[in-house]
């Protein structure tokens, strides 16, 4: 696996690539992989010859009260974890070269919005965050120019929002979701789960049990099962609910109670001082 940390570099070697007739897969990361990450690149490995994957943490999308500053930054790790897999090129560049335009300025500003499906959720907990992530996106895009990008359903308004992205601006674009990669206990892999204690791992736990509780009430309806979720969470104190939400897959509005179709449970929570997402798709019928 290559590594490059300037656009010149990636757009060589994805032009070398292109040339011999790979198709460009791309796996963009903050770093501080885990195996969820990883499961990424065999996905994109899997439909393209040639695997880009990106490790930026991306100052735009995080508030000024968030972790931008202590969000863990580990590229040895996360390059020797790579060389394991069949990923081909590492571009890891800072914010200079990311946001450098043609004529030299370094433009931070907003290029995207995200529209009314960004306003829940996510979107109305950390404002700007998917403005940020959209801008960053877009900007890697138009650098990597794949042909396929693969992202987890973990972050699913994320997912969503990046699919409504490349509708809109990427028509050659295909968005691939990759599942949630767990711990064995059901906890759902993240970045940020090095900063629970041991103690607080096991209280994280309860998230993954209220979405299993709400999949075993699946069959009595959405009502039934989102009460099953709420009364998993309410058995584990320590766990701060930001929201639990029954979402419209396809809209990503929150259901009625009649609902028939696929439907995302989310739920974020804090735990300590970690904060904790996590989804499960429930079918309706
Ligand atoms: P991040 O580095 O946290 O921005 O995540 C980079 C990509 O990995 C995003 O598309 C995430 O949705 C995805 N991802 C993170 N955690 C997991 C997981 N446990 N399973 C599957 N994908 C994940």
């Amino acid at each position: 696996m290559r590594v490059v940390h300037t656009n010149s570099e990636l757009a060589q070697a994805v032009a070398e690539a292109r040339a011999a007739g790979k198709r460009i897969g791309f796996v963009p990361t903050m770093g501080a992989l885990h195996a969820g990450h990883l499961s990424l690149v065999e996905i994109a490995a899997a439909r393209a010859e040639f695997v880009v994957v990106s490790i930026f943490v991306n100052p735009l999308q995080f508030a000024a009260n968030e972790d931008f500053g202590k969000y863990p930054r580990t590229l040895d790790a996360d390059t020797a974890a790579l060389e394991h897999t069949a990923a081909n090129l590492l571009y890891a560049p800072n914010a200079e070269e990311v946001y450098r335009q043609a004529n030299g300025r370094i433009d931070t500003s907003i290029t995207h919005h995200a529209g009314r499906a960004g306003d829940n959720f996510e979107g109305a907990i950390r404002p700007g965050h998917f403005d940020g992530m959209l801008t960053v996106v877009a900007r890697l895009f138009d650098l990597v120019k794949p042909d396929l990008a693969v992202f987890g359903a973990k972050d699913a308004q994320q997912l969503f929002l990046v699919r409504e992205l490349a509708a809109q601006s990427y028509p050659g674009l295909e968005i691939i979701a990759a599942p949630i990669v767990r711990e064995e206990s059901g906890l759902a892999l993240s970045s940020r789960n090095r900063y629970l204690t041991a103690h607080e791992r096991i209280q994280a736990d309860s998230l993954s049990l209220a979405l299993r509780a709400a999949v075993q009430q699946s069959e009595n309806g959405p009502a039934q099962a989102l009460a099953a979720a709420r009364d998993a969470l309410a058995q584990e104190p320590a766990i701060r609910l930001d929201y639990l939400a029954l979402v419209d897959k396809s809209t990503f509005e929150p259901v009625p109670e009649d609902f028939v179709g696929s439907a995302l449970l989310l739920i974020a929570a804090r735990v300590g001082n970690t904060r904790l997402l996590d989804n499960q798709e429930i079918d309706f019928r």
